[in-house]
């Protein structure tokens, strides 16, 4: 391979940057031409390409977002858009791509890939919910700036002696209620993995309440339930008046944490290597603490990324 190219896709996650700089400086490293498409595989269709060189990627390691921008696009889930992507491709004799992105943008991968396009798929999701790896990027820098919204939230939740509940996001995945909420120590937290019994969110709010405690914190992903839905129903099944705090795209922005970076850095230049071997249809990630790739069709047809259900029994223990 001569020339590759990196793309961004999807909802954006902090150390998509970083990702970016460690696939275009491992690529140059290499001896190979990288390309950056713009703005998602809309770009890539609409011939948004421009040869990237070591300096076109210097200061943005810290910074959130991402510098080829994101997008989702509707005529890449058309077979014709898909066409004028590949086409586009081989107008600018790019033989490779890696992909930074979510399930959706692995998705879009695998479709390339099907038709002849060698992908390297990088996860980069606040939501860590691709199936494979342990860690997708940008899942620790949300997770920090949660628990950094905690903290505040307890604050003022001590201070009136209330109960605050804090929606966080997750439609299909826990993953981030349940690392925040043990670590900012919520006395409840609801995943969408684990049904909830109301009735048992309101015995343990009376039972901090009736040792002393001075405010509780309810963790809720956006999956199980709204945080103002869930204020209605504390207060319609027992007369508990609540706060809510929806966090909202707060979690999405910033600067990504150390450990983002790292693995931001450790994944790109990965993608760069399998498609330096002439492999394609592989997805990134981490396993036991180690960097992997692994065939993209894992991502899609075993479905085993599912919360750690070792560490939410441990927040319930903790939070008696
Ligand atoms: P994320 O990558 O964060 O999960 P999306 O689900 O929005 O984000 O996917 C990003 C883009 O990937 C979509 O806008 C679309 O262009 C492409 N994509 C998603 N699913 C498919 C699919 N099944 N086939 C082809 N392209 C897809």
């Amino acid at each position: 391979m001569r020339k590759i190219a990196v793309l961004t896709s999807g909802g954006d996650a902090p150390g998509m940057n970083a990702a970016v700089r460690a696939v275009v400086r491992k690529a140059i490293y290499e001896n190979l031409e990288i390309a950056g498409i713009f703005n998602g595989y809309q770009g890539l269709i609409d011939g948004k390409i421009e040869l990237l060189q070591l300096g076109s990627v210097g200061d943005i390691i810290h910074r959130g977002g991402t510098m080829l921008r994101s997008a989702r696009s509707s005529e890449f889930m058309t077979p014709e858009g898909r066409e004028k992507a590949v086409d586009q491709l081989k107008l600018n004799g790019i033989e490779g791509i890696v992909v930074i992105g979510g399930d959706g943008s692995f998705r879009g991968a695998y479709e390339l890939m099907k038709m002849g396009i060698p992908c390297a798929c990088v996860p980069a999701t606040i939501d860590n919910d691709i199936n494979g790896t342990e860690f997708t990027i940008g899942f620790d820098s949300a997770l920090n700036t949660v628990i950094d919204a905690i903290d505040k939230i307890r604050d003022t939740a001590t201070s009136h002696e209330r109960t605050f509940i804090i929606e966080v996001m997750g439609r299909d995945a826990g993953d981030l209620a349940l690392w925040s909420g043990l670590a900012g120590g919520a006395e409840t937290i609801l995943i969408p993995e684990e049904d909830y019994d109301i009735h048992e969110v309101v015995e343990r709010l009376k039972s901090g309440t009736g040792r002393g405690k001075k405010h509780s914190i309810i963790i809720v992903a956006e999956g199980v339930m709204s945080g103002g839905e869930l204020a209605k129903m504390l207060m319609e099944t027992a007369n508990i008046e609540t706060r809510v705090s929806v966090l909202g795209h707060i979690q999405r922005g910033g600067s990504p944490s150390a450990r983002d970076r790292v693995i931001a850095s450790q994944y790109g230049a990965r993608a760069v290597e399998v498609l330096k071997e002439g492999r394609g249809g592989v997805a990134i990630g981490m396993q036991k603490h180690m960097v992997v790739d692994y065939p993209l069709e894992e991502v899609f047809v075993k479905r085993d990324h599912s919360v750690d259900r070792e560490l939410y029994k441990l927040s319930k223990e903790l939070s008696i």
